[in-house]
């Protein structure tokens, strides 16, 4: 079982790779991929500098290539695969079928992984990504159950990575247009979801106030945490109560059911937060590392300490298994 960490910059990368990731995932500085902020992501220099940082220390690095072309800016997906893969990149993570397709006549054989972007949830749609381009992987989106992830990765003919830990984006993945919906700009085209440029914060005297694109997506008293506003996480008046109408704010931490991950046969173990600072890596990178060698060794397994520490770090202070311990789908 692999550990794959995210890395938005090189000082990050160095935090997972110090800290035991048998791979980092990175993006250009484009909307290629799924997190285009401001500050974030690799030059060319610099993914050079990764490249050989990574691989001395035995370290993958996979770029994300994950965002859905538009055809009017076409040759700007092929020129960053072309610059990946010229790089030296090992493998790329893509969600588009026309992306894949430029990959695959490239070469036959450079390894793609399928993105959680593609929201791919059946046997047959994995199957149907392995017939026709060949992958290697695919990333699941944080909406199936544990008896579904099992399912997969018993019998789809790619390896399966899920999310470990991270924040939890609640929509199908890749299908999520709220963003769009406010600020003209979503993940799935742009790369970033609620861009730092529609976003206000207001003090209004011991209330702060969030804003996005005008629109009051939440209040926060003095002693809560303010969580960055989202349209899923976002307070509403709903039937005259204030309330979270889709989902509280709350990271996803799987430690706990790791060892039937493991047992499933779920190849890697994905950690979300190209975002976060490399001090935030460095120790999920550290849990997560002793955790997979724990289990895998077979010495038994306990993930009430590494769940306590994480949970410090967690959006809202909270985890949940998510989707995974839900017994409706
Ligand atoms: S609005 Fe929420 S669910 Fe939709 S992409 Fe953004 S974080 Fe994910």
């Amino acid at each position: 079982m692999e550990l794959v960490c995210p890395a938005g910059n090189f000082p990050s990368l160095v935090k997972a790779v110090d800290n035991g990731a048998n791979a980092v995932y990175i993006g250009l500085k484009n909307e290629t991929n799924a997190r285009h902020f401001a500050g974030l992501n690799f030059s060319k220099q610099q993914i050079v500098k990764a490249i050989n940082y990574a691989h001395k220390h035995n370290c993958k690095v996979y770029c994300a290539i994950n965002t859905y072309p538009r055809e009017n800016r076409w040759s700007r997906w092929t020129e960053s695969v072309d610059q990946a893969i010229d790089l030296g990149i090992d493998t790329l993570i893509v969600a588009d079928i026309g992306v894949m397709d430029y990959i695959r006549n490239k070469s036959q054989t450079f390894p793609i992984h399928l993105s959680v972007q593609a929201s791919a949830t059946s046997v047959e749609a994995l199957n149907f990504y392995h017939r026709h381009f060949s992958i290697k992987r695919a990333v699941l989106p944080r909406v199936l159950s544990l008896a579904q992830v099992a399912t997969l990765a018993k019998k789809s003919s790619v390896e399966i990575e899920v999310f470990g830990f991270g924040s939890l984006c609640i929509m199908a993945e890749g299908r999520c247009y709220l963003s769009s919906y406010l600020t003209g700009e979503s993940p799935n085209t742009q790369g970033v979801c609620s861009p730092a440029s529609y976003v206000q914060w207001e003090n209004k005297g011991d209330i702060l106030e969030s804003r996005l694109n005008h629109l009051l997506i939440d209040r926060f008293e003095k002693n809560e945490n303010a969580g960055y506003p989202t349209l899923c996480k976002g307070r509403f008046d709903i039937a005259g109560k204030t309330q979270h109408a889709m989902e509280e704010p709350t990271s996803l931490n799987t430690m706990d059911i790791l060892p039937e991950l493991y047992q499933a046969g779920v190849a890697a173990i994905k950690i979300e937060g190209r975002q976060r600072s490399p001090a935030y890596v460095a120790t999920v990178a550290k849990y997560w590392r002793r955790a997979i060698d724990q289990v895998k060794s077979g010495r038994s397994f306990s993930a009430a300490e590494p769940i306590s520490c994480l949970q410090e770090l967690a959006e809202g202070k909270q985890t949940t298994i998510g989707a995974y311990e839900r017994d409706w789908q």
